[in-house]
């Protein structure tokens, strides 16, 4: 047991920090992605937006598609993946999601939200390194949101 503690990893060995609070950058995104659901917003139809920040600074969007078969909607993360692998976009460092209330909520504020558990997998897919931001301010690595993800 003695000579355990005397062991020191690498640097490169030791945890990233898994959770942090936002910054203006993550601002910046959440602003973007309010802009989208604001602007697009359809009860049912689109109600959440995404935004993604690529290694490059620049944002995709996206916009959550509402179906009439249930199973066939598509989140508002991989619509704004999606642009950004057709687009050129770079590596995925941070992604965030808002939801627009419904129109007989009392809170109508456009709030961010934990993104649902199969966008959690895509993250893990696409960006197992990207930040998410969480509500409450704060930001989570997708590895923290999803710590076993499915492998084939
Ligand atoms: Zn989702």
């Amino acid at each position: 047991m003695a000579m355990l503690k005397k062991l020191k990893l690498p640097n490169d060995l030791l945890t990233p920090p898994s959770d942090a609070a936002i910054d203006e950058l993550d601002l910046e995104l959440i602003a973007h992605a309010r802009a989208v659901i604001a602007k697009h917003h359809r009860p049912f139809w689109h109600t959440v937006a995404a935004a993604l920040r690529d290694d490059e600074g620049r944002i995709w969007t996206g916009l959550h598609l509402g179906a009439t078969v249930g199973r066939l909607q598509i989140c508002a993360e991989p619509i704004a993946l999606g642009r950004a692998l057709l687009e050129g976009g770079g590596r995925i460092v941070t992604s965030v999601a808002v939801r627009h209330p419904k129109p007989d909520e009392d809170d109508q504020e456009i709030a961010v939200v934990a993104p649902c558990g199969a966008c959690r997998e895509l993250l893990a897919d696409y960006a197992p390194d990207a930040w998410v931001i969480v509500p409450g301010g704060r930001k989570m690595r997708v590895a923290t949101l999803l710590p076993l993800p499915y492998r084939r």
